[in-house]
């Protein structure tokens, strides 16, 4: 029986502002996706173990990660993108949450008692 193991959700893909292709040149066509890990248990999301997040041009598809990236202008489109757009979501937490409140519980248990 699993208990545990690693799930991922992906990233829908969303168009850059700006940035010439590294591969054909080709001008703002460029396109961010990738997916989100997490650690499961029992099939909730517990804690978020990271993320790929990657480049794919929308004209030869090629797909580059950010050590790939030469070009400065794309390179810095791509990491504001990044930090405005691409944030772990809230239910990736879930099973931490879950267990913070039953601990509190547990910890409470003498005091609801008297
Ligand atoms: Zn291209």
């Amino acid at each position: 029986m699993i208990i545990f193991g690693t799930g991922s959700s992906t990233i829908a893909p969303q168009k850059l502002d700006k940035g010439n292709c590294p591969h054909c040149n080709t001008q703002n066509n460029m396109w961010v996706q990738g997916y989100k890990k997490y650690v499961h248990v029992f099939w909730i999301p517990f804690f978020p173990i990271g993320k790929k997040v990657y480049t794919v041009c929308g004209h030869c598809k090629g797909a580059f990660e950010k050590r790939e990236i030469q070009n400065q202008e794309l390179l810095e489109n791509f990491e504001d993108f990044k930090r405005s757009h691409i944030k772990t979501p809230w239910y990736h937490f879930i099973g931490l949450i879950i267990l913070a409140f039953a601990i509190l519980f547990i910890m409470a248990m003498p005091y609801l008692a008297k």
